[in-house]
């Protein structure tokens, strides 16, 4: 019985929710665990990944770049064919959750995108109607293929385990896609995806320099940027900031909304989010209904004292 999780990585660092992925393992099914990782400097991360405690590490060693979805369930098929894993952990980004339901459909397994919990009795939680309910699931086939949702899986170290190491070589990987360049869009400030603190924008902020007061707080408190698609429509940001049903999905422990309404599509995005305050002018603002502290107000009022408090308490 071995559970795989799939490893994954940006710019060489190994990114957070690769790491909650073997807390989620442990919680659903703690046996051998085996995590997978394609990176040609994979010995960088080796220390970092026994910290968690898993059995098995294996590397892919290959020429092909395993950028896209199609290139890297190729690689995964043949892992799956040589050592018959019981199951398998991907994250719930959208390149991963390509491959987990590939390999579920060609495997025959039963298949839950977006888990943001794991109950005692091992059922799966999945968010519904944008976030409004949560259903429980249990996967009823003969192995397992989940996606996990960021920030939603404690990281607890525990050493303790044995890790072997294995390297797969797996030459090259015909595939009809072949990638010939990959263009990196370079961003100011910590990654949205990755954020503890994010602070959003909407269309309260009213102009592009209006969103200046939204970049000033997210950097004083070291957290990212966000924003609705009300801020991101109007031009005041970039779409790559959007949160919400069509934009981003993000779990910070903090999440400060500065004149968003909080439509069901914005709410859909950040609803996981461990506390939640919002500054809205308008008292029966819906942002209200779901977030920890309500703060009635103008945003270039009290985002200044905000920062102003930050300052003098640094
Ligand atoms: C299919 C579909 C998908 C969508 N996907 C998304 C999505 O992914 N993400 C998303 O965000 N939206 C999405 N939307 C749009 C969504 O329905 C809302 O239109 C959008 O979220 C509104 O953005 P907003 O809250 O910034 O703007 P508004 O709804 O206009 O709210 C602005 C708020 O700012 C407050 N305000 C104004 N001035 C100030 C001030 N000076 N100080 C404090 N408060 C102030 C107002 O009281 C108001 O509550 C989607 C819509 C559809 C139909």
């Amino acid at each position: 019985m071995k559970t795989f999780i799939v490893l994954e990585t940006r710019n060489n660092n190994l990114k957070a929710v690769s790491l909650e992925l073997i807390c989620a393992a442990k919680k659903y099914n703690d046996n051998n665990i085996c995590a997978i990782l394609v990176n040609e400097s994979a010995d960088n991360f080796i220390d970092d990944i026994k910290k968690y405690g898993v059995n098995e590490l294996i590397i892919i060693n290959t020429t092909e770049p395993m950028v896209t979805s199609t290139n890297l369930t190729e690689a995964l098929f043949s892992l799956h064919e040589k050592y018959q894993p019981n199951g398998w952990i991907f994250s719930n980004t959208v390149t991963f959750k390509d491959c987990a339901t590939r390999i579920a459909a060609k495997y025959k397994l039963g298949c839950v995108t977006d888990v943001v919990g794991i109950t005692d009795d091992g059922l799966l939680l999945k968010p519904l109607y944008s976030g409004k309910a949560i259903e429980k699931k249990q996967i009823l086939t003969n192995g397992f293929v989940f996606t996990v949702r960021q920030s939603c899986f404690e990281l607890v170290q525990q050493p303790s385990r044995e890790m072997q190491i294995v390297t797969e070589e797996l030459g090259l990987i015909i595939t009809k896609i072949k990638v010939k360049e990959i263009a990196t869009k370079i961003k100011e400030g910590v990654d949205l995806s990755e954020a503890k603190i994010i602070v959003a924008g909407g269309r309260g902020v009213k102009t592009k320099e209006g969103f200046e007061v939204i970049k000033q707080l997210a950097d004083k408190l070291g957290g990212a940027v966000g924003a609705s698609r009300g801020a991101c429509d109007a031009d005041y940001c970039d779409y790559s900031l959007q949160i919400g049903q069509t934009g981003k999905i993000v779990s910070p422990d903090l999440y400060i909304a500065c004149g968003i309404s909080g439509a069901i599509q914005h709410i859909a995005g950040m609803s996981n989010s461990k506390h939640i305050i919002a500054i809205n002018k308008d008292p029966d603002a819906p942002i209200f209904n779901i977030s920890d502290l309500c703060i009635v107000g103008d945003l270039f009022e009290v985002i200044p004292i905000l920062i102003e408090e930050l300052s003098n308490n640094s």
